[in-house]
């Protein structure tokens, strides 16, 4: 008959040179729980967008929530006056970054539209190119203030 296990007291966070008490059942405290909830990782401090390779897939998927339709955006999204606006991954879109990751480059001048119609979702299948010219027709509605200027996404 295997014993009960018996209580250790509080648990500590798992990074070794934090060793703070934990969060409900995490393995990490309330920091790197956030940290860990924010970028995928409990050591990143780091901008998402300067994230690469295995990290940014990482932090990017740990803010997706997936259906059998849209992929939702769960990180930073913009503030837009009139609609719900795009996701934000650091200072990138995350569609765009979706994009790259899933599917690849994005040449020079293209956007990335949304088949879906669905600014906040990151799926990679609801995502083309185009040019600005295809995004025309929506233009008014997906224009949007980015730094210093107003551009189309
Ligand atoms: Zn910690
Ligand atoms: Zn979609």
């Amino acid at each position: 008959m295997p014993r009960w296990p018996q209580s250790t007291g509080p648990k500590l966070c798992a990074l070794p040179e934090c060793r703070k008490p934990t969060v409900n059942y995490w393995k990490y405290c309330a920091k790197h729980y956030m940290r860990y909830l924010r970028h995928g990782d409990p050591q990143i401090t780091k901008n998402l967008a300067t994230l690469e390779g295995e990290y940014r897939l990482k932090a990017f998927e740990g803010l997706t929530y997936r259906t059998w339709n849209c992929w939702f955006w769960l990180g930073v999204v913009q503030k837009h006056e009139k609609s719900i606006g795009y996701g934000l991954f650091g200072s990138l879109y995350a569609h765009r970054v979706a994009y790259e990751l899933y599917r690849g480059p994005i040449p020079e001048g293209l956007q990335v539209l949304h088949h879906c119609d669905n600014p906040r979702c990151v799926n990679p299948d609801h995502l083309f190119l185009g040019t600005s010219h295809d995004n025309k027709k929506d233009e008014a509605s997906k224009r949007i203030r980015f730094g210093r200027g107003w551009r189309t996404v």
